[in-house]
């Protein structure tokens, strides 16, 4: 304490106004530098895949805020920012839709035909990569940051994932997580490499704000998208 005590009132607050402009300014420089404008000659497809929608909500919030409403933002985001690189983007839903038909009941059996259309979607347009996009969420409320999960048999999954993870904890003020292999259906499904991204934390007080946040968004967005022009670019 007592080395401190000379700080006081002006002094205080001009540092932080220079630790807020330190942030401003380096936050500015992430955006300039991570611009994605590599163009490719050879046709590289990508399938995006918010997750949920329709009856399937994803993660809530006591707010009512909707993990699928969240994801299908920051994947028009990601085929916006792809779009000028001539890598070709399809989402499995552009509206908030799901892909089960009237009648089927139960739960496990309407997530399985809901995420088995989305795995036909991926192979029917030959995508070459199939990313999914959630937002995680836990009872405790503690966890934050974005992180990555590939199949872990498959290697280039995982090498999708970590060019991903290693854009994503670019973003200022990301919770540096590390890409984890997992054994999850669609990811297990799909006949190309496919990733899960979780953006982050809808239980995070401090997240949840930020990710319904457009700036946010596009800071996600953008590290999401860098990462696969660079899994293209891979010799
Ligand atoms: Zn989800």
């Amino acid at each position: 304490m007592g080395k401190y005590v000379g700080i006081t009132g002006n002094k205080t607050a001009i540092l932080l106004v220079l630790s807020v402009m330190s942030v401003l300014v380096l936050s500015v420089l992430w955006q300039g530098s991570t611009a994605v404008v590599s163009h490719f000659e050879k046709g590289h497809i990508v399938m995006l895949d918010p997750g949920h929608g329709g009856y399937d909500p994803g993660a809530i919030t006591n707010q009512g805020v909707y993990e699928k409403a969240i994801n299908l933002q920051i994947a028009q985001k990601v085929k916006e920012m792809l779009g000028p690189s001539g890598i070709e983007v399809f989402l499995t839903r552009e509206e908030d839709i799901d892909y089960v038909p009237d009648g089927v009941k139960g739960k496990t059996t309407k997530k399985q035909i809901d995420l088995n259309r989305r795995i036909d979607m991926a192979r029917e347009v030959n995508a070459d990569v199939f990313v999914s996009l959630h937002v995680n969420a836990t009872a405790t409320g503690l966890q934050s940051g974005a992180e990555t999960f590939y199949h872990y048999q498959s290697e280039s999954g995982k090498g999708l994932a970590e060019l991903i993870q290693q854009e994503l904890i670019k973003i200022p003020g990301m919770n540096r997580r590390i890409t984890k292999p997992g054994d999850f259906y669609i990811i297990k499904n799909t006949s190309m490499p496919a990733i899960i991204v979780e953006v982050g934390y809808l239980s995070s007080v401090k997240e949840q704000k930020k990710l319904q946040q457009s700036w946010y968004q596009e800071q996600l967005a953008r590290a999401i998208a860098k990462g696969i022009a660079n899994y293209f670019i891979q010799p």
